[in-house]
């Protein structure tokens, strides 16, 4: 499933290949990639055609691309998307044969490449919708936010990232840690990867009670999952001068660097004792039980 880096790596594939330019048709070849558009199909072909793609934003996972009309002006809406688990974005050329899985496919008023939704488990979708306040032309600015992406916080990457808002607001909650990392609205862009990295490399267990950490502790934590995915984010970044928009680099990229995610049984990096996977929110999570001891259970 895409995570943040991956979807950093498509905005930014995104921002080079496809802002700028001018839609000439949108095709719908599947009604659920749509399916969030709830005013239908032919409302999201009619919302795009003729648009232009100013830009290229992410908010946690969600990309949003704004619309101008043909003479420059904010139209006050954007192309929303979600990869879900298996949705890519990919620029081609025309010439290129359709995917087994093509779900919406976009071209450009100069000719070129196409942009392509393709999305195996069509959990991802796409959707046109008006920024907060937005409605005529114009009356939206640059800076704007598309109305469901304004719960999602802000990344850890992001320069604006509070920190310590963020240390206080964990250790209020009364929740284990990694429920606290999964949560979208405390933390952007981190799924269940990126969580058990961190938490391995701050040496915490997932399980652990977000009100009995200490600052230092949660200090630890922050640095673990700004370095796992600026990490995975430059090792993302090595293809995306290719027109491929690659959100499908896990067996590729991802099993370089990670310590414990899907490592059952191999050897801990730091301290060699082999990884354990638990389960967890109806999900694998893997640590290491020499360097993430488990809580003791609380007293009732
Ligand atoms: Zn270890």
């Amino acid at each position: 499933m895409p995570e943040l880096p991956e979807v950093e790596v498509v905005r930014r594939g995104l921002a080079q290949w496809v802002a700028g330019r001018t839609v000439a048709t949108v095709e719908v070849r599947h009604p659920r990639a749509v399916r969030r558009h709830l005013e239908g199909s032919e409302h999201f072909v009619a919302a795009l055609t003729g648009r232009t793609f100013t830009a290229a934003h992410r908010r946690g996972k969600y990309l949003w691309l704004p619309l101008a009309e043909s003479d420059g002006s904010p139209t006050g809406a954007a192309l929303v998307g979600h990869l879900g688990m298996s949705g890519q974005l990919l620029v081609e050329k025309p010439s290129q044969p359709d995917e087994t899985h093509l779900r919406a496919r976009f071209t450009f008023t100069d000719g070129g490449r196409e942009l392509r939704f393709v999305d195996q488990r069509t959990f991802g979708g796409l959707v046109v919708e008006e920024m907060a306040g937005g409605g005529g032309a114009g009356e939206t600015t640059a800076g704007g936010i598309p109305p469901r992406l304004a719960h999602i916080a802000i990344d850890p990457l992001d320069a604006s990232f509070d920190e310590a808002g963020f240390s206080a607001a964990v250790r209020r909650r009364h929740t284990e840690v990694k429920r606290a990392l999964l949560d979208q609205t405390l933390i952007g862009g981190v799924g269940n990867i990126y969580a058990d990295e961190a938490l391995w490399r701050a040496r915490l267990h997932g399980a652990r009670p977000t009100d009995k950490l200490t600052r230092g502790q949660v200090s630890d934590l922050l640095e673990g999952v700004r370095d796992v995915l600026g990490e995975a984010l430059a090792q993302g970044g090595t293809s995306f001068d290719s027109l491929y928009v690659d959100v499908n680099g896990q067996s590729g990229y991802f099993s370089r660097f990670l310590a414990v995610y899907g490592q059952a049984d191999r050897p801990c990096p730091r301290c060699g004792t082999p990884i354990r996977r638990e389960s967890f929110m109806n999900r694998s999570s893997y640590s290491c039980p020499t360097c993430q001891p488990r809580p003791r259970a609380r007293r009732s």
